[in-house]
């Protein structure tokens, strides 16, 4: 049993009782609402004669039905209408703060909440939303949460959890060029499975995360879900401290000294136990692109499309699978492949250093005839930072749309959508079958710089040659 994590730390310190289940009954610090699973939540709060308990612990945002072209109200969409309608309404009567389209501080629930200092090192956050890992970044244990438990959340603001065990995973050394922490994630996920991290936290840990940034970082705890981990963090340092310094949500004065001796007192010990530690260098991980239909099947985008019998046994029905649904052959190449869609956008690379970084390859170059590229910023205030140093002319100039904050295509509840079976290079966290829109359209996971080689060339590219 792990002792001395900061997940142990901040489990114990959020531990109301033992229920007669063994659970543990866990207070939420931050809860996290959107449009799409808090509904039903409020209708079985309005049921039970229920009250929000702590309506100052939760705040609300609408992500994934908002168009990203033409976001006037009505939404041409009735059923996304009478979804925020009805967050609007809910949000109202149970007096819980809203980022409306519009505000200036609406965008996706991951991108927002760190984007304005909600998400604090030490906290435990719960969110209808898988993705809700993202906010470990800072240190934080941050659970993604079903409908029912969205509505214990809004009535007793605690949560009845199984504690996890940790496993640390560490990576060390310089990133090579051309190598991003979306590639990090991917190798992790490729390596260790999809279900690897069952039953786990994954703490992420070593030098390679130390010179991360904190959009890096979320980047990684975002897809630890992916990875199986019901969540995944980083100890808060220096890096952590300095993002939240100044931020709307973020204590002042006298108060952040103290916050920042408490944040730092709960990283995990020098000497902490871990259930269990994986070690990867980074100089081995390349830009990685998914060949199927689960974030684990990955490759370095200079391999071949892996054979069945090179994989695990239990890997192999869903390996053939996957050849099937994305018309692959194994053994072949997925560089030269052609795209149809590129997108940059979502939870997981929305934010403003995701699209610096894309907009220094689509400087000067043309999106390839026939593919449709759009960049999709996370927050109403990242799309303005980008606007204020110009990047929505860079990605224009290049052929690329420019639009409004939302979850767009990671998830497409919206009219962002692939068509039959279009192929689209992605900068999201997720390529089942479907996902991005049409019942048998294909999504390629990738970093945002090698969704916009993939833009430029027209097919499946890696990055270092544009370098
Ligand atoms: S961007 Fe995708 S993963 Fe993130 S909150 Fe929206 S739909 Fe969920």
């Amino acid at each position: 049993m792990s002792k001395g994590t900061l997940f142990d730390k901040v489990w114990d310190l959020h531990t109301v009782g033992i229920l007669p289940s063994g659970q543990t009954q866990l207070l939420i610090g931050l809860h996290l609402i959107h449009e799409v699973t808090s509904p039903q939540a409020f209708a079985m709060l309005r049921e039970r004669g229920l009250k929000v308990l702590f309506p100052e612990r939760t705040v609300a945002t609408v992500d994934h039905i908002v168009p990203t072209e033409n976001q006037a109200r009505p939404f041409a969409d009735r059923l996304a209408e009478e979804m925020i309608q009805a967050l609007e309404q809910n949000c109202q009567e149970y007096g819980i703060r809203f980022y409306n389209v519009g505000s200036g501080n609406q965008g996706i629930v991951h991108v927002i909440a760190p984007e304005q200092g909600w998400t604090q090192p030490g906290m435990t956050v719960a969110c209808g939303d898988s993705h809700t890992s993202t906010h470990g970044a800072f240190g934080a244990i941050a659970f993604g949460i079903g409908t029912s438990q969205v509505r214990d959340v809004l009535a007793s603001q605690t949560l009845a959890l199984s504690k996890l065990k940790v496993r640390k995973i560490e990576v060390n050394g310089r990133l090579r060029p051309g190598v991003y922490a979306k590639d990090v994630i991917l190798h992790i996920i490729r390596t260790l499975g999809v279900k690897g991290g069952v039953g786990y936290a994954y703490e992420f840990g070593g030098t390679t995360f130390d010179a991360m940034s904190m959009e890096e970082r979320m980047t990684v705890c975002n897809m630890a879900i992916e990875g199986g981990a019901r969540c995944g963090y980083v100890n808060p340092d220096v890096v952590t401290f300095e993002y939240l310094q100044g931020r709307d949500l973020a204590p002042k004065g006298a108060d952040w000294d103290k916050a920042v001796a408490w944040w730092t007192s709960l990283s995990s010990d020098a000497d902490a136990v871990y259930d269990d530690v994986v070690t990867f260098d980074a100089a081995n991980i390349s830009p990685t692109v998914t060949w199927g239909i689960t974030p684990g099947q990955g490759i370095a985008v200079d391999e071949v499309v892996p054979f069945a019998d090179a994989l695990d046994a239990a890997e192999r029905p869903i390996a053939e699978e996957a050849y099937r649904y994305m018309d692959l052959t194994p053994g072949s190449l997925l560089r030269g492949t052609k795209v149809d869609v590129c997108f940059i956008g979502s939870c997981t690379n929305g934010r403003l250093s995701d699209l610096r970084e894309a907009a220094k390859f689509a400087k000067g170059r043309q999106v390839a005839a026939g593919v449709k590229a759009f960049v999709v910023p996370g927050s109403e205030q990242v799309k303005q930072q980008a606007e204020a140093e110009g990047l929505h002319k860079v990605f224009e100039e290049a052929g690329f749309e420019w639009r409004e904050p939302g979850c767009s295509m990671c998830l497409a509840m919206n009219p962002d959508k692939l068509q039959g079976r279009q192929l689209s290079a992605s900068s999201s966290n997720r390529n089942f079958k479907g996902r991005q829109g049409s019942a048998n359209g294909r999504t390629l996971l990738m970093s945002p710089a090698m969704v916009v080689a993939a833009a430029v060339t027209g097919e499946v590219s890696d990055v270092r040659d544009l370098l």
